[in-house]
Parts: C-alpha cells; sequence; structure tokens
C-alpha cells in the first residue's frame, strides 16, 4: 500500500490520533503550521475534494462532523479556526489522499501563498 494516509489507518505508519469514527481519522500534522493543525481524512481512499462530487454517499458529512467534534474539543470555536484543502500540484497537495487542515490557536493571515 503506497499512500501514506492509507498506512496511517491501517497502522502501519503511526499518527498522534485526536479522533477516529467509524468512517473518519483525525490526527496531528507532522509538520504544524499553527500552535494546533490537525488533519481529518476519511478512512476511504479519495484522491483530492475534486473527486468527491461522484461519490454517493458522500464523505463530507462524517469529515465536518468529525471537524465540528474537534474544534469542540480542542476550544477552538469560540476563537475561529481555518479549514484548508488542497488540490493538485498547484494547490500545494502533497498527499494524494483527501485531508482537510484544521489549522487553530493563532489568527490566519490572507490571502495565503
Ligand atoms: P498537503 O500539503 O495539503 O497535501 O498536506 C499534507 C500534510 O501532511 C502536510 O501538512 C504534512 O506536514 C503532513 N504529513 C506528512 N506526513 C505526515 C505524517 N506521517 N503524519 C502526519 N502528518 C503528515
Amino acid at each position: 500500500m503506497s499512500c501514506l494516509f492509507c498506512n496511517i489507518v491501517s497502522g502501519n505508519i503511526p499518527a498522534s490520533t485526536v479522533f477516529e469514527s467509524k468512517d473518519v481519522l483525525a490526527f496531528r500534522d507532522i509538520a504544524p503550521q499553527a500552535p494546533v493543525h490537525i488533519l481529518v481524512i476519511p478512512k476511504q481512499h479519495i484522491t483530492s475534494a475534486h473527486e468527491v462530487h461522484a461519490l454517493t454517499p458522500s464523505p463530507l458529512p462524517a469529515i465536518f462532523d468529525a471537524i465540528h467534534h474537534i474544534a469542540e474539543e480542542l476550544n477552538l470555536s469560540d476563537a475561529g479556526y481555518r479549514i484548508v484543502t488542497n488540490v493538485g500540484n498547484d494547490g500545494g497537495q502533497t498527499v494524494s489522499h483527501l485531508h482537510f487542515h484544521i489549522l487553530g490557536g493563532r489568527s490566519m493571515q490572507w490571502p495565503p501563498g
């Protein structure tokens, strides 16, 4: 299995898990860009957000349930936080398994680089 995040789902590569449900896993980013930096992924291999439109049932409700839960647990909801998903090379995607970054704990800048 060559996909890094599939290997994290299967337990072959360790991760600092913060949330797990039947279909979703969330763990701390190995190179955090903010005081809180979590990656939320579907356990199912989906290459990027570009593929989501064709999927029935949609993986998005379970992912956004997880994001809500994590933001509450980590006390991000009052101050706010950022959700990012990068698509493809120009989007800055380096791991080809759909993931949503949760970034929080500091004020974010805009526009992104
Ligand atoms: P992206 O560049 O949007 O594809 O995001 C991929 C993210 O995965 C980056 O923020 C990396 O720091 C993170 N990452 C890479 N390898 C690992 C790992 N083994 N455990 C946790 N996060 C990782």
